[in-house]
């Protein structure tokens, strides 16, 4: 049985104080949320404060992005041991964002993969098609090529400390989301593709989808055999629908 995992990306949002709130109230709530592995990743800079308020929580922190290289003459970078030094467990890689907006290829996205787990983060590995992928029917090739170039670098038992999360950019803050049914064949193709290297690896990893999940489509999402619990991006700036989405996760 896998542990449903739920993680929200704050992305470029949010002011000391209003972390501060956004963090406070989601434990008000907590009490509500059986089981799942709760997690937010904010900001960097907001991170101290995030640290301060959910230090001795049951909820964890990460970080949105990390630099491949261990320290040196990076100037705006971020090193896995700076999120380390401040409490962080997670960092997510590979965000469609970063891939789109800040030109990070598959190789930069392994590499840093392989950067995060060097000081023990786990990595939450972001795949997933654009639209005209999707409609060339090249979804599955896409995913393959993405997760394929990690495991080329990083050796498939390294997934045995990671998370996917399945993004279909064409869901991510569209208001569109993924049909289960749609979300569930790419898990299912994600773990298959695993499977063919090591069985037991592919059995135990977290799969998360995320693409527009709010607390109205959670339960039948998360209800399908291969999602493990989501990845959140907009609704997770809002404690009462992030604390309803960690519900649905069980
Ligand atoms: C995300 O940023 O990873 C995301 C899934 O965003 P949203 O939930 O807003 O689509």
């Amino acid at each position: 049985m896998r542990r449903p995992v739920v993680a929200g990306n704050w992305k470029m949002n949010g002011t000391q104080a209003e972390a501060a709130a956004l963090v406070g109230g989601i434990e008000q709530g907590l009490a509500g949320v059986r089981h799942a592995e709760l997690l937010v990743c904010p900001p960097f800079v907001l991170i101290p404060v995030v640290a301060e308020w959910l230090g001795g929580s049951r909820i964890a922190w990460g970080g949105q992005n990390l630099s491949a290289h261990k320290s040196g003459a990076y100037t705006g970078e971020v090193s896995g041991a700076m999120l380390r030094d401040f409490g962080c467990s997670h960092v997510i890689v590979g965000h469609s964002e970063r891939r789109a907006l800040y030109g990070e290829g598959d190789e930069v996205v392994a590499e840093k993969f392989r950067a995060a787990q060097n000081v023990g983060l786990v990595p939450i590995l972001c795949v997933g098609e654009t639209l005209a992928e999707r409609e060339a029917g090249e979804t599955e090739a896409v995913i393959a090529r993405q997760l394929d170039a990690v495991v080329h670098l990083a050796g498939v038992a390294a997934m045995d400390s990671a998370i996917i999360a399945y993004e279909p950019v064409w869901a991510i803050g569209t208001g569109k989301t993924a049909t289960p049914a749609q979300a569930q064949a790419v898990h299912a193709f994600i773990r298959q593709r695993l499977a063919q290297l090591s069985a037991t690896v592919a059995e135990r990893l977290r799969i998360l989808y995320g693409g527009s999940v709010k607390a109205a489509n959670a339960q039948e999402l998360f209800g399908q055999p291969d999602i493990d619990g989501g990845l959140i991006g907009g609704a997770s700036l809002d404690a009462g629908e992030f604390l309803a989405i960690c519900r649905a996760a069980g």
